[in-house]
């Protein structure tokens, strides 16, 4: 179990001085809210612009952009699968965003990576359950690869932090 590269924050994403911020986006890739409208408003529209040219995001994986007026290089879009019980390849879905926003993240050259809470706003995930399967996805990916890569878990909001403190220690 590696934990060093694995760093707990309670922040605003848009603020974090880190090679790439992941956006828990939509399918269509246009801007939305929650996380994903702040993090269009923190870029400034040229963000907007070339996200135009992606032709939208599968459910479970990622697309890299520029980060614009941001302080992160890249911004890493993933789109997060909606809440439906359970039984609908959720857990799954949910950790192909992190390991491919990841492996997108190490294919650019970043050393630094900061990640929200994919799902747990509008699309209803349960908390625990995201937070488990987001530390998972990580973790596995430290095991099977050999890049070095700093993970900083970014929650907005203090029950998410709480889950994840406990869960890391
Ligand atoms: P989703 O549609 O994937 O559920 P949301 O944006 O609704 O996406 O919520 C995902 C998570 O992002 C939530 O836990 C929410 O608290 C968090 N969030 C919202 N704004 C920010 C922000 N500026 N920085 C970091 N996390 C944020």
């Amino acid at each position: 179990m590696e934990l060093s590269n694995i760093h707990l924050v309670k922040a605003d994403i848009t603020r974090m001085e880190v090679d790439a911020i992941v956006n828990a986006a939509n399918r269509i890739l246009l801007g939305g809210g929650g996380v994903d409208g702040a993090i269009h408003r923190a870029a400034g529209k040229e963000l907007l612009e070339e996200c135009k040219t992606l032709e939208g995001c599968e459910t479970g994986l990622a697309k890299i952009t520029k980060g614009y007026k941001l302080p992160a290089s890249y911004v890493i879009h993933t789109v997060g699968p909606v809440w439906r019980g359970g039984n609908n390849n959720e857990d799954e879905l949910l950790k192909g965003c992190y390991t491919t926003s990841l492996q997108l993240a190490v294919e650019h050259g970043c050393q630094s990576i900061a990640f929200p809470n994919i799902s747990t706003g509008v699309y209803r995930f349960p908390k625990r359950r995201a937070a488990y399967q987001a530390i998972e996805a990580v973790m596995q990916f430290f095991n099977n690869s050999k890049s070095p890569i700093e993970v900083y878990f970014v929650c907005f909001d203090e029950e998410n932090y709480r889950i994840y403190h406990e869960l890391l220690n």
